[in-house]
C-alpha cells in the first residue's frame, strides 16, 4: 500500500511516543513514574460540563458556523480586550478544534513553499512537522541557556532574509516553561519593524506563570505588532480542557477568513455543545479554579528545579511558567549505565524508562538534545519519587 511522500515524512509526536512505552509497561505490572504529561492533572471545573450538559440537553447538536458561534466568538473577543488589550471583532476570530489545529490551519493560511519559519530552539515539537506539512522550511534558531533559551534580538535580527515568512513565539513555552518580559518581547517587535515577517504567538500557557512573571500578548507590544501577529490560544491548558479540543486564532481579518475556508473543507465546525460550554469557561467562576491549580503549579516546579540543580551533572533554569522543567542533562553524555551507553537524549530517556520506570521526554524532538522534558503536571507524591528514582540512577 502506497503512503504519500508527505504522510511518510511526518514523525509521530515524541512526546505521545513516550507515553505509548510507559502505558505499556504499566499494563505490564510496571510501577512507571510518569513526568510525560502534556495536560493538567485537574479536571474540568464542574461549571464547566455543566454547561455542556445543559446544552446537549437544549438541543445544541447540530452543525454550527465551521468558524465556530458568534457567541462564543464574541465572548473570546471580550476576553482578548479585557485581559490581553486587544481589539478584535468577531470576525477577526475562527474557534478552532484544539490549538494544535489552529497552529496547522495558521502554517497553511499563510506559508508559501520556500519560505522560511523561524522557530526558536527548543520548540514545541508539532511547529516544525505544521511548517513542513506548508510547504515551508524550518529555520531553528538555537537560544542560550545564560538566556533562559530565549531568542536574543541580534539571533532574530541575523536570522531573517527574503525569504522569511513567519516566527513562531511561544511564552511561557514548551517544552521549558521559559518566559519573555514585557521588555524582551518589545525589543524583538522593534526587530520585526519594516520587514514582512509575521507572528505566530502561541499564547496557550498564559494563565500559568509563576513568581513576578509578567505576561503580555505580543499583539499589544504596539500597532505595528498587532497588525503583524496570529494570536493563538485555547481551553486546553487554563481550564484542563485538553479533551474538548477547543482552541482559537485571532488576527488580521484576511487571515482568519483565510483559515476558515480551509476549516470549512477540514472539519467545519468544534463540536457544538463544546462550543457553548467555552463560553461559560470564559465566565467569572473560572478566576478561582485556575489560581489554585496555577499555586500549586508554581509550588511543584520550584521543587522539581531545585532537586533536578541538586543532581550532579545535571542544570536546570527556572520554569516562570507552563508545567514543564527542561534540564540540561548532557552531563551523564558519554556514560555507560547498567550497559546502556547514554549518548545523547534518547538514549538517557530510554534507558531511564526501562531501567528505572520514570517516564520522561527527551529534548531531540524539540530541537535540543542536551535536555529532556519532565512535566510536573502530577501530584508532589509522584514527583518525589520519580526524581529519588532518578537522582539514584544517576549514581549508578
Ligand atoms: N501550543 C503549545 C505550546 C502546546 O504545548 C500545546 C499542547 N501541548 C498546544 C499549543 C495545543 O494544545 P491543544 O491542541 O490541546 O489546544
Amino acid at each position: 500500500m502506497k503512503v504519500s511522500k508527505r504522510a511518510e515524512a511526518v514523525p509521530p509526536s515524541a512526546t505521545l511516543a513516550v507515553s505509548a512505552r510507559a502505558k505499556e509497561l504499566t499494563a505490564q505490572g510496571v510501577d512507571v513514574v510518569g513526568f510525560g504529561a502534556g495536560a493538567p492533572d485537574f479536571d474540568t471545573p464542574d461549571y464547566i460540563k455543566d454547561a455542556a450538559v445543559q446544552s446537549l440537553k437544549a438541543g445544541q447538536t447540530k452543525y454550527t458556523a465551521a468558524s465556530g458561534i458568534l457567541e462564543l466568538r464574541s465572548a473570546i473577543a471580550d476576553k482578548l480586550k479585557k485581559e490581553n488589550g486587544l481589539e478584535y471583532s468577531p470576525g477577526q476570530i475562527i474557534v478552532n478544534i484544539g490549538g494544535k489545529h489552529s497552529v496547522y490551519e495558521a502554517m497553511q493560511a499563510v506559508i508559501d513553499p520556500g519560505e522560511e519559519v523561524i522557530l526558536p530552539t527548543p520548540y514545541w515539537v508539532t511547529y516544525p512537522e505544521t511548517v513542513k506539512l506548508a510547504g515551508g522550511i524550518v529555520k531553528a534558531v538555537q537560544t542560550d541557556k545564560e538566556n533562559s533559551y530565549k531568542i536574543t534580538t541580534e539571533q532574530l535580527k541575523a536570522a531573517i532574509n527574503e525569504k522569511t515568512a513567519l516566527i513562531v513565539i511561544n511564552s511561557p513555552n514548551n517544552p521549558g516553561g521559559f518566559t519573555y518580559t514585557p521588555d524582551e518581547l518589545a525589543e524583538l517587535a522593534k526587530v520585526l519593524e519594516g520587514t514582512r515577517v509575521m507572528v505566530l504567538s502561541d499564547e496557550i500557557y498564559e494563565k500559568l506563570i509563576y513568581g513576578d512573571t509578567k505576561f503580555v500578548s505580543f499583539a499589544s507590544l504596539s500597532e505595528d505588532a498587532y497588525n503583524r501577529t496570529l494570536t493563538l490560544n485555547g481551553f486546553s491548558k487554563a481550564f484542563s480542557m485538553t479533551g474538548w479540543r477547543l482552541g482559537y486564532t485571532a488576527g488580521p481579518l484576511e487571515v482568519i477568513k483565510a483559515m476558515g475556508r480551509l476549516q470549512s473543507h477540514m472539519t467545519s465546525n468544534p463540536v457544538t455543545f463544546g462550543q457553548y460550554a467555552a463560553i461559560a469557561a470564559l465566565g467569572e467562576p473560572a478566576a478561582d479554579a485556575i489560581e489554585h491549580m496555577r499555586v500549586e503549579f508554581e509550588k511543584r516546579g520550584k521543587y522539581m528545579t531545585e532537586r533536578l540543580n541538586n543532581i550532579k551533572g545535571i542544570q536546570c533554569c527556572e520554569s516562570t511558567g507552563a508545567f514543564y522543567c527542561f534540564p540540561d542533562v548532557s552531563g551523564h553524555f558519554g556514560r555507560i549505565i547498567n550497559g546502556a551507553k547514554i549518548s545523547g537524549s534518547m538514549d538517557f530517556a530510554e534507558a531511564l524508562l526501562e531501567q528505572a520506570n520514570v517516564a520522561l521526554v527527551p529534548g531531540l524532538p524539540f530541537g535540543c538534545d542536551n535536555n529532556v522534558r519532565l512535566s510536573f503536571a502530577t501530584s508532589l507524591e509522584q514527583i518525589t519519587k520519580g526524581l529519588d528514582r532518578m537522582e539514584k540512577w544517576l549514581k549508578e
